[in-house]
């Protein structure tokens, strides 16, 4: 059983913008979103963290159904201009961090975790996909989307905050037992 106030004493100290602990029966999952990844998405086939890549439907509900619970995350940054996709995409690392911090600290009292994040994968500058494994399994985190899960439906079921204006509002999930 994960002691709660343990790591919730390390997360104040991250710049975190809110935090839940959340079940997993309360994630709400919708095809459609895959069929977004395969029509709009410009990475869709194009890494390990993203369909079809991360396995069918599924797999990918069953793959987060396995754990009975997680922690949802998110960070905020502010741009000059929230359209300037550049500009929004050059924040997200510092969000991947926390991240990888933030499982590295739930993994400290988990027997187990998995993490979704934001976007596809850009650790490598060119990646394997599709001819060989993931080179670095434990850095990759499949974007929310690309399991399925309708992250406002979540985010509204816990007060979590997306804020407007200039500001770009990361999510994350880290799925633990
Ligand atoms: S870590 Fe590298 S190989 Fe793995 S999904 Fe990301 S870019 Fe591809």
């Amino acid at each position: 059983m994960l002691n709660r106030e343990i790591l919730e004493a390390k997360l104040s100290e991250l710049p975190l913008l809110q935090y839940d602990f959340i079940k997993t029966d309360e994630l709400m999952f919708s095809d459609n979103i895959r069929y977004i990844c395969e029509t709009e998405c410009p990475m869709y086939g194009k890494t390990w963290a993203c369909p079809p890549g991360v396995g069918s439907i599924d797999e990918c509900r069953a793959r987060c159904l396995a754990f009975d619970d997680a922690l949802i995350i998110t960070t905020v940054a502010e741009v000059s201009d929230i359209s300037n996709i550049d500009e929004t995409l050059a924040t997200r690392g510092e969000h991947e961090k926390i991240t990888r911090i933030v499982r590295d600290y739930v993994a400290e009292q988990a027997s187990e975790t998995f993490v979704l994040s934001t976007e596809a994968c850009a650790h490598c500058s060119e990646c394997s996909y599709p001819d060989a494994p993931c080179r670095h399994k434990d850095y990759m985190f499949p974007c929310v989307e690309s399991h399925c899960i309708v992250v406002t439906d979540i985010a509204e079921k816990h007060g979590i905050d997306f804020i407007g204006g200039n500001f770009v509002t990361w999510f994350s999930i880290v799925f633990y037992k």
